[in-house]
C-alpha cells in the first residue's frame, strides 16, 4: 500500500493548482492522471485562458501549469476506480492495480460531454462525435473527421468547433439550436457564424441520425417552446459528421459524497470539502461553465485545506506514537 498526505484524482487545471499549493504547504502529494497533465486544456488551441495578467491558449496554459508543478509531486499514470470511506483509493495502472492511502483526497476529475445517448436522437452511426471527442481528434491527433458536418448546439464550444471545422476544410452545413437565440456570447457568434457564413438554425433539433456504417443524413425538426418536435416539420440534411455540442456535466468519479442537484457536481463547503470527510473537490467536477481562472482558484483552496487536514492528522499520529 502506497501512503501519501494528499492524493489528487485528475491533473487538469484544478488538480495541478491543488497539487502546487498542497506541496508548497509541506504535504506529500500524488496525482493520478488517466491521460495528460493539463486535462481539457490540451485540446483547446484557441486564445482565451486567463492566467495572472496574461491571456493564452489552453495548450500554453497546460504547459505552464505542468512546468510549475514542484518536482517532489509524484504523478502516477492510471485511472482511479474506487475510494473507500477511509480514503484508500484503488488505481488501475499499466503495471497492475495499486492501492493508495491518503489523509486527504482531492477530486478534480473534470467534466464529461453530453452524449448522443443522453439526447432523444434515433441512431448513432459512425461519424457522430461529442464536441470533446471531435476537438481531441482534430486538435491533438491531427485527424480529419469528415467532409460535411452539422453541429448540434450553439454554445461557445459549438461555435468554436464549427469555425475550427471550417478552417480544417470541412463544410459545416449548419449549427442547430433548440432555443430561439444562440447560447454563445455575441462575440463568438459574430467571429464564428457570421465571419465564416455558417448557417444557424434556431428553434430546431435533430431527431434522427441515419447511415450504415457511416452517417449520411440527419433529420432536423422545429421545436415548440417546450423543445418538443413540431409535427410535419422534418427536414433532411445530408452530412457525414454530426457533432453533439450540447454541454458538459461534472464527472464525479465516486458518487459517495452528496451531489448538488442543480450543477450535478459534488456539493462542497467553503473549504471545498465534500460531505465525505477528508474528500475535497474542485474545478469542473464541482460545476462547469466557469473560466479557468476561477477553476484554478478553487483548486488552490482545495489544496490548502486538503494539506492542512493531512498535516494535522500526521502530527496527531506522531504524537500518539
Ligand atoms: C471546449 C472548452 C473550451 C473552453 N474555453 C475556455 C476559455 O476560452 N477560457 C476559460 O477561461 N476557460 C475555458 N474553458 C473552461 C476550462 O478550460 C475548464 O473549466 C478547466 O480547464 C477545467 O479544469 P479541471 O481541472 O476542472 O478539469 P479537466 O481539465 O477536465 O481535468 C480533469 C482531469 O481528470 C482526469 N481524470 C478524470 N477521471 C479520472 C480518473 N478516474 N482517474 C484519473 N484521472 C482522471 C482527466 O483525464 C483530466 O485530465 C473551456 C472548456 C472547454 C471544455
Amino acid at each position: 500500500m502506497i501512503k501519501t498526505d494528499v492524493l489528487i484524482i485528475g491533473g487538469g487545471a484544478s488538480g495541478l493548482s491543488s497539487a502546487f499549493v498542497a506541496s508548497n504547504n509541506g504535504a506529500s502529494v500524488i496525482i493520478i492522471e488517466s491521460d495528460s497533465l493539463g486535462g481539457v486544456l490540451n485540446q483547446c488551441i484557441h486564445n482565451g485562458f486567463e492566467y495572472g495578467d496574461a491571456t493564452m491558449t489552453g495548450t500554453e496554459l497546460a504547459c505552464k501549469l505542468a512546468q510549475k508543478l514542484p518536482k517532489n509531486v509524484e504523478v502516477i499514470k492510471g485511472t482511479a476506480v474506487s475510494v473507500s470511506s477511509d480514503r484508500i483509493v484503488e488505481v488501475v495502472t499499466t503495471s497492475g492495480v495499486k492501492e493508495i492511502k491518503a489523509h486527504s483526497v482531492v477530486l478534480s476529475s473534470g467534466a464529461t460531454d453530453v452524449s448522443v445517448e443522453m439526447l432523444q436522437i434515433n441512431g448513432n452511426p459512425l461519424g457522430v462525435y461529442t464536441a470533446g471527442e471531435a476537438q481531441r481528434l482534430i486538435n491533438r491527433e491531427g485527424i480529419s473527421i469528415g467532409k460535411k458536418a452539422v453541429v448540434l448546439g450553439s454554445g461557445d464550444v459549438g461555435m468554436i468547433l464549427a469555425r475550427r471545422l471550417t478552417l480544417e476544410g470541412v463544410k459545416v452545413e449548419a449549427i442547430i439550436e433548440r432555443k430561439q437565440q444562440p447560447s454563445a456570447n455575441a462575440e463568438n457568434v459574430a467571429r464564428c457564424t457570421e465571419d465564416f457564413n455558417i448557417p444557424l438554425i434556431t428553434s430546431s433539433t435533430v431527431t434522427q441520425a441515419k447511415g450504415a456504417p457511416r452517417l449520411n443524413e440527419i433529420t432536423v425538426v422545429s421545436v415548440d417552446e417546450f423543445y418538443q418536435p413540431v409535427p410535419n416539420t422534418d427536414k433532411i440534411i445530408r452530412c457525414d459528421t454530426l457533432i453533439i455540442a450540447c454541454g458538459r456535466r461534472p464527472y464525479v468519479v465516486f458518487p459517495n459524497a452528496k451531489l448538488d442537484h442543480i450543477t450535478g457536481g459534488c456539493l462542497v463547503n467553503d473549504r471545498q470539502e465534500t460531505s465525505q470527510r477528508g474528500v475535497f473537490a474542485c474545478g469542473d467536477a464541482v460545476k462547469i461553465g466557469r473560466g479557468v481562472k476561477e477553476v484554478i482558484k478553487e483548486g488552490e483552496v482545495a489544496g490548502k485545506y486538503a494539506s492542512m487536514r493531512a498535516l494535522t492528522l500526521k502530527l496527531a499520529d506522531r504524537e500518539a506514537k
